[in-house]
């Protein structure tokens, strides 16, 4: 394997405290649902690991994955005032390597699809394959094509030399929004595109939140395997309570219309269509955009988009208010 400077080297260069990196290590810890004796390991394991390389494919999606992937913002430092903390979520680009990426790299066109290659030559079963999207099986998978190759070629030929593949949000899992009724593409997730992948983890979600991404991967860096999935191939750690039981809103009095007295008081948005009782995710606790917020918290009633086929079994989000 190509030599690639270790995570910690890379850290030290951008002036990122030991106390930082544990930090970092402990929220790692702490989202993976491990004990606090696991920081020191994760923080060993991450000294000496090199920065994995990442393809990262974009098929029938609306980048939403990837706006999660970089909004993945620094939070104020606890231990300094008006210094910001580097972070779990802006510290993604120091784990991993994203060496392709069609949104995000500068190539285009063949010196894109070189990049691709190449990685996959230098990195034969030693990078990881991220799927954003959904794949299209109707008309020979011509709905999506990427440098004259279908997605489902390109699919099949970067999860085949991976070391793990990551279906990265509910399109990628099992076809999302592309596969919603009517579905004319016949789209699919990974698993049913490309069946059989052993090392496949499938992180659902509109959009996934990269929270769940760096700690899948760093679970698999400290411990040389994949952390535990459920039956659909879902971290635990992740997807194994309901948002219902992780909610701050639970107990309280429900609120019987968006705006009312109860609503503003945060009381619980069951009446309101919330689909938290029935929504495996860690939404409630990892959040978002860095950290500070997510939809219950903000007001707005779950939707259920971790569940399966959740654009035709959960939908519709709103219905029309009668006036008196
Ligand atoms: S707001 Fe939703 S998730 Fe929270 S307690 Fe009420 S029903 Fe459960």
């Amino acid at each position: 394997m190509t030599k690639t400077p270790t995570i910690e080297q890379d850290l030290a260069k951008q002036g990122v405290s030991r106390r930082q990196f544990l930090r970092y290590c402990g929220t790692l810890a702490a989202v993976l649902a491990l004990p606090a004796s696991a920081t020191e390991v994760i923080a060993q394991a991450l000294a000496l690991a090199p920065r994995l390389p990442v393809i990262w494919l974009e098929f029938q999606d609306c980048t939403g994955d990837t706006e999660s992937f970089l909004r993945a913002a620094p939070r104020p430092d606890p231990a300094v005032n008006g210094k910001q903390d580097p972070s779990l979520s802006s510290l993604v680009l120091d784990v991993l390597s994203i060496d392709y990426h069609e949104t995000l790299m500068v190539a285009a066109g063949e010196q894109a699809e070189k990049s691709r290659a190449d990685t996959i030559q230098a990195y034969k079963g030693q990078y990881i394959c991220v799927v954003e999207g959904a794949i299209p099986t109707a008309y020979n998978g011509y709905s999506c094509i990427i440098g004259g190759r279908t997605a489902l070629s390109i699919a099949q030929e970067v999860t085949r030399s991976a070391l793990m593949t990551v279906a990265f949000g509910a399109c990628a899992w099992d076809g999302g929004l592309a596969a919603a009724a009517p579905n004319p593409t016949a789209a699919k997730g990974v698993k049913d595109a490309v069946p059989g992948l052993a090392n496949l983890v499938n992180i659902p979600g509109c959009p996934a939140n990269v929270v769940n991404l760096v700690a899948t991967i760093v679970y698999y860096l400290t411990y040389q395997k994949l952390p535990a999935l459920d039956a659909n191939r879902r971290p635990t750690f992740a997807y194994g309570r309901t948002v219902h039981n992780q909610c701050p809103r639970r107990e309280r009095d429900e609120a019987a219309a968006f705006g009312d007295a109860r609503h503003r008081a945060g009381g619980c948005l069951m009446s309101l269509g919330c689909r938290g009782p029935e929504t495996y995710h860690n939404c409630p606790t990892v959040k978002w955009n860095g950290g500070t917020c997510w939809p219950v918290e903000a007001g707005h009633g779950c939707i259920g988009c971790t569940n399966p086929a959740f654009w035709d079994n959960m939908s519709p989000f709103y219905s029309w208010v009668m006036e008196d």
